[in-house]
């Protein structure tokens, strides 16, 4: 394969960063940082602000936390890939399939910097 250029690589590991920079700042709006785990978040039960206890309101406020929680799951499971593919980097072991372990087209990284897979590999995955 190919051995990705420092330019280039940095380039990829500075788009990382930035994207985990985002989706912490956004999971921190409505979800506390779990301190045991790493990379795991809490949502927090949502006030609406409501004085009363009007279970029309209850009703509300546990809607709003099934629909945080939802976007809590997709946040994080992005902060993950984006943490393995950091963690990668570091390692020296960034850019390569998982499965076939050749080299991931660049085009495709720089689509999407935390892919795992080839192009290959992600098109058999995705119709087997
Ligand atoms: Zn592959």
């Amino acid at each position: 394969m190919k051995i990705m250029d420092k330019k280039t690589l940095s380039e990829l590991k500075k788009k990382l960063e930035k994207e985990r920079n985002l989706l912490e700042k956004d999971l921190l709006k409505f979800a506390d940082k779990d301190k045991k785990m790493p990379d795991d978040y809490d949502t927090r039960f949502p006030d609406l602000g409501g004085r009363s206890s009007a279970s029309d309101e209850n009703a509300e406020e546990i809607e709003t936390y099934e629909n945080l929680l939802a976007v809590e799951y997709a946040l994080e499971l992005r902060l993950k890939e984006v943490n393995e593919a950091l963690k990668k980097i570091k390692e020296n072991n960034y850019g390569n399939c998982e499965i076939c372990k050749k080299g991931i087209q660049l085009d495709r990284l720089k689509a999407n910097a935390a892919a795992t897979t080839c192009m290959t590999c992600n098109n058999k995955n995705l119709t087997s």
